[in-house]
């Protein structure tokens, strides 16, 4: 992150008031009639650092909806960055609207005064619906601003590492489901081969697995079938195919009552947000004895990188990469954590977080 730019033209129609919500540190709507802007930041918990969240755009029916949609990705947010140990607290940013028809400079340099409204205690990033290009004007409002390409001094595109760290969290559940974490001669199975997906699919080829993929792409699934030996497979298949692990790298709500009984493999670990339709689903994993990597402990390594913008100095590849190798520790915490405590492991990632930020509280009393 740089220095903050002066703001320009921004509109001075921006109203900013606090809605107190229990649990939460902070929760800030911002209106501006004369943008559109209709935002709400929700900063959950900032024990162990500066709140970071992505700045999500959605035609949310309701301000309602808005507030619970927000809090919940905030609070997720703080639970995530307690596990990585990021040294971050959790945030998140909602602007209400549909992304086709709202999208204008004078909306997003509005919602860079309600973050820079904070001072600090929230940097924004993208998420759905926001793109760098976004952000970049978002920018000219307030410097709390991460995920900026390398030329802006930021960390540049996380998914190269979230694709890292899903690999190290894939063998580590190799290693704790079978005993030994190499992919050599594993039979693999990846729903979705994209950003993060491919990435994946082509390390554990070049490791020996027997990777098979389904992805709605198909170009991509050729490309990797004729340079890595990434076996196509159809789209039902993916997920009742005999194999040792399945790696959900495409959709959110894949776990669920239909396909969780159909599942014919031994751990569940991919870079899938809300793969687990609703928690229960992780129970369904545990009676089945799936071991489940929980998708926020597995996917962080986009937020570790992002996460380096903070440390003095700013951002580091080398120290970015080394974060990110505490993944696969982590999981096995956690997973200790699901054993000892007879908790399904999306649980348990729950309780590792909630100590780590009881211990944070601790140490700052
Ligand atoms: P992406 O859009 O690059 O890739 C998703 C792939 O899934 C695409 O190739 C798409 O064609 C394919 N796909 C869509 N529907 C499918 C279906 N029904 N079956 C199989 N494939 C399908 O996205 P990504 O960045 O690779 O992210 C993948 C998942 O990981 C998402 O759930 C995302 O939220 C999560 N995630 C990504 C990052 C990151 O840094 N990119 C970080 C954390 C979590």
């Amino acid at each position: 992150m740089r220095g903050t730019a002066a703001p320009d033209h921004v509109s001075d129609t921006l109203q900013i008031t606090e809605i107190p919500v229990e649990g939460y540190e902070r929760v800030v709507r911002g209106v501006d009639p004369q943008s559109g802007l209709h935002a709400i930041i929700a900063v959950h918990d900032t024990t162990l650092g500066p709140a970071l969240g992505g700045l999500r755009m959605w035609n949310y029916a309701s301000e309602q909806e808005a507030l619970f949609d927000v809090e919940r990705l905030a609070k997720g947010m703080s639970y995530k960055s307690a596990v990585a140990r990021t040294g971050l607290g959790g945030g998140k940013a909602v602007i209400i609207g549909d992304a086709k028809t709202i999208k204008s400079e004078e909306l997003y340099l509005g919602m860079g005064r309600l973050v820079d409204s904070l001072d600090g205690l929230y940097t924004t990033a993208e998420d759905v619906n926001t793109t760098i290009e976004d952000l970049e004007i978002v920018r000219r409002a307030t410097k709390h601003v991460s995920g900026l390409k390398r030329a802006d001094g930021g960390s540049g595109n996380p998914s190269p590492y979230t694709a890292y760290g899903v690999y190290l969290g894939v063998r580590a559940a190799l290693g704790w489901a079978f005993g030994n974490d190499d992919p050599k001669g594993k039979k693999i199975a990846i729903q979705g081969v994209g950003a993060v997906g491919g990435p994946l699919a082509e390390r554990l080829a070049e490791g020996g697995a027997e990777v098979y993929a389904y992805d709605r792409n198909q170009q991509r699934l050729e490309q990797l079938a004729k340079e890595h030996g990434v076996k196509p497979v159809g789209e039902a298949e993916v997920m009742t195919m005999e194999c040792d692990l399945f790696a959900p790298c495409a959709l959110g709500g894949v776990l669920n009552d239909e396909t969780i009984p159909a599942l014919n493999t031994k751990v569940v670990a991919g870079a899938a947000n809300n793969v687990l339709l609703k928690p229960e689903h992780g129970e369904r994993l545990a009676e089945r004895d799936i071991l489940y990597a929980p998708d926020y402990v597995i996917n962080a390594g986009g937020i570790v990188n992002v996460s380096v913008e903070f440390h003095d100095g700013g951002y580091d590849e080398e120290v970015a990469l080394r974060k990110i190798e505490r993944i696969p520790q982590a999981l096995k915490e956690l997973w200790t954590i699901a054993k000892d405590e007879d908790v399904p492991p999306c649980f348990a990632a729950d309780r590792l977080a909630q100590r780590i930020l009881a211990e944070g509280r601790a140490a700052k009393a």
